[in-house]
């Protein structure tokens, strides 16, 4: 057996892993580089050439989730290579190709397969893949077990467990997955201070306080992040609108459609959504928390939002920014258009927790799945920094950050 990591050892975002046997070969994720702080991608690898090469023998390419940085590079991927994702998370993707208007990339999302948390599916009969859901700042994201040669291997793909959806983490791993021989894990958080991490319930109680102060609310966060929206909607005082033009209502639709039997705090039926006639009176009677997206946006609902900031009492309004703080803050990620937003507010409330794991979460999963073979870092800054963490002194001698052999195992890592 083989592991490639062709990368993301040294970086955040851009993950590309390689599994292979003498006879199947799988990518776990195809991502694109995170955009630099001009918002534009630099990405040397995403040209049909590049891409061609990469998946030369390659059987299939499996998604935890639907983050560019994970499945940025879909739209260049030959069509003989067959595509999975989870079913909710294709249907967000489907849905933002809609608003984006890619005619292209949106018949290569009809070729995708699908698979379901909990489900194994097998490639070439001698590669078995379990995903099970995780919670992280994308909906139906899932880590990967994967099964062949005699050797277990989890792939975690990004995960947390303070959201909503993370409490079953330690769970799953206990039941389902159990020791395993190598674990490929993000360590995001490890570059990012050493701050307690909130829980999305801790955020909602800091939101509702402010939603108690203030009648006119604009948020500021992903459109596809489901328990963050959820966050926003819960705490909500009733009878308000809560406001978001159409594409961020048939996101919200899909998140309803799959999540609501789960849990009412994913059902997003009372949507106030753009255009709709008197809207804006109606908001200044009733009050509202509306979704708004800066990223240059000129559209209609755009001119909506600057209306009615325009419109309402400057002193009974409020931005909540939502997003990681290193877009707002002084540095090198730093986003013009985000400072150019907040200042046409007097009030402007960061809340905000990571989609990522905290420190204690990583050093649980590495204790939790104990690794016979290796632990693999991906997903962060310094791949080394993984040797920060409290984990007992045998698990720290499994960490890996260079090309080896371990276990009859080839470890490539680029
Ligand atoms: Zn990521
Ligand atoms: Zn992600």
């Amino acid at each position: 057996m083989k592991i490639t990591i062709h990368r993301g050892a040294n970086q955040i975002g851009g993950c590309i892993t390689e599994i292979a046997t003498n006879t199947t070969r799988i990518l776990i994720d195809f991502g694109l580089n995170l955009p630099n702080n001009e918002g534009k991608i630099e990405d040397n690898l995403a040209t049909t050439a590049q891409v061609e090469k990469l998946t030369h023998a390659v059987d299939a390419i499996i998604y935890t989730h639907y983050h560019g940085d994970h499945v940025g590079l879909f739209n260049l991927v030959p069509k003989r290579v067959k595509q999975y994702i989870g079913c909710t998370a294709l249907e967000v993707m489907k849905a933002k190709q809609t608003y984006i208007n890619k005619s292209n990339d949106a018949e290569i999302l009809e070729l995708f397969s699908t698979y379901k948390s909990g489900k194994a599916f097998v490639i070439n009969n001698d590669m078995r893949i379990t995903p099970f859901f995780v919670s992280h700042s994308a909906c139906d994201a899932n880590m990967l077990l994967i099964e062949a040669d005699g050797k277990r291997i989890l792939h975690t793909g990004d995960f947390r467990d303070h959201g909503y959806l993370g409490k079953g983490l330690k769970k799953v791993i206990e039941k389902y997955i159990g020791q395993v021989d190598f674990l490929i894990t993000e360590g995001t958080m490890l570059s990012r201070g050493s701050e307690k991490v909130a829980t999305e319930k801790e955020l909602m109680t800091l939101i509702s306080n402010i939603m108690k102060q203030k009648k006119y609310v604009f948020v500021q966060c992903s459109s596809t992040d489901m328990e963050r929206l959820a966050t926003f909607h819960k705490a909500n005082p009733k009878g308000r609108l809560f406001v978001c033009d159409t594409y961020q209502a048939d996101i919200l639709n899909i998140f309803s459609l799959a999540y609501k039997k789960h849990s009412s705090l994913f059902n997003f039926d009372d949507l106030a959504t753009f255009p709709k006639s008197n809207l804006l009176t109606e908001m200044v009677s009733k009050g509202f928390c509306a979704l708004i997206r800066v990223n240059g946006s000129k559209g209609k609902y755009a001119k909506f939002i600057e209306k009615s900031i325009r419109e309402i009492p400057t002193s009974e309004q409020c931005l909540i920014y939502s997003m990681w703080s290193g877009y707002v803050a002084e540095g090198k990620h730093q986003k013009s258009e985000y400072i150019d937003f907040r200042k046409r507010f007097s009030s402007v409330a960061d809340i905000h927790t990571s989609g990522h794991a905290s420190k204690d979460c990583l050093t649980e999963v590495c204790s939790l799945t104990n690794p016979t073979s290796a632990i693999i870092p991906i997903h962060c800054e310094q791949s080394s920094e993984y040797k920060n963490l409290s984990i007992s002194p045998e698990l720290k001698s499994k960490i890996i950050t260079h090309s080896c052999f371990v276990d009859g195992v080839n470890i490539d890592i680029l």
